[in-house]
């Protein structure tokens, strides 16, 4: 792991004009954003999950980066709301993102949030950790505006001089999972293919596609990897993350095959070295998204119980 950058709340240059903003711990809905600038021009890669926390970034990008005080681009990694919930506050912008988050930015909307929050007292132990988690941020007048332009595959953007590339992923993490790489500073920006130090929640799956998708990471290079959530790494970061998906899809699998039910296999992985990683109760929705692979059901999870399993999970640790 490059030791390079603190992990420190807000601003890092990581160089040419490239920052990233950081927010420790990183768990739930703590995640990382980034900016890419030059001459007047600027991208900001993604916001964070309420507008107080995103007003706060914005301020201190446009202090340390003139460039800011006007966003031409936003690249949102993903359609979840750590990712997306203050993109109000970037006036202006062309909002770009793959085709298959735009439509699910649609899904899970600010307003739901906030509802489930509000009647989280009528959801038991759902609605006990769902308020644990998220309790901390304000989810009310949040509104998201329109996407501007979406791609399938990849798409190539500029900011001034700087090449940027937007590589599509998903689905894997979520349905649209996105890269963003600066190839000619050894810069990428992973969204949440990438949870550093802390443990990784796959809704989506399937696994090989987020597999191959910390592979790509590792191919490209760089040398500043700045993750969804957790400090910056390197590729030492994408390989960590590899080796716990391959090892969490194993042992789900002899499980599995064996006849336990997801949550009974869920209570039965030990994590052994990974289970050093904060949020490792996220192995409960990882296993149920796993058996929803392995059996071919092509059924819309529950986030309700999906809740309350990693709330059992998280009360026994
Ligand atoms: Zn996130």
């Amino acid at each position: 792991m490059s030791g390079r950058f603190p992990f420190r709340k807000g601003l890092q240059d990581v160089g040419d004009g490239i920052f990233a903003y950081l927010q420790p711990d990183g768990s739930w809905g703590y995640s990382n954003a980034g900016l890419v600038t030059d001459g007047d021009e600027s991208l900001l890669v993604d916001t964070l999950f309420d507008l107080r926390l995103t007003a706060e970034m914005l301020e201190a990008m446009r202090d340390a980066a003139p460039a800011a005080r006007e966003i031409d681009t936003l690249v949102n990694t993903h359609a979840n709301g750590d990712h997306c919930y203050g993109n109000q506050l970037v006036e202006g912008a062309t909002i770009v993102t793959s085709e298959a988050t735009a439509a699910e930015l649609a899904e899970v909307t600010p307003a739901m949030m906030a509802g489930l929050l509000e009647n989280a007292d009528q959801l038991g132990e759902a609605g006990a950790f769902f308020r644990e988690v998220f309790g901390a941020f304000e989810f009310r007048g949040i509104e998201l505006p329109p996407v501007s332009r979406t791609f399938r595959e990849e798409l190539a953007l500029t900011v001034g001089d700087t090449r940027v590339q937007l590589i599509a992923v998903g689905p894997a993490h979520t349905r649209g999972d996105v890269l963003v790489h600066v190839p000619d500073s050894g810069v990428v920006f992973t969204g949440d293919i990438l949870f550093i130090e802390g443990t990784p929640i796959m809704w989506e799956g399937p696994v090989a596609n987020w597999i191959a998708a910390c592979d790509r990471i590792e191919a490209l290079g760089a040398e500043v990897v700045v993750p969804g959530h957790g400090p910056i790494t390197d590729r030492s970061g994408a390989r960590a993350v590899r080796d716990y998906l391959v090892y969490v899809r194993d042992a789900a699998r002899t499980r599995y095959d064996a006849g336990l039910s997801a949550t009974e296999a869920a209570q039965d992985i030990a994590l052994g070295d990974f289970s050093s990683w904060h949020d490792s109760e996220r192995l409960a929705v990882n296993v149920a998204t796993l058996y929803r692979e392995f059996s071919g059901s092509s059924e819309t999870p529950n986030a309700l119980e999906l809740f309350a399993a990693m709330a059992a999970i998280a009360r026994r640790s």
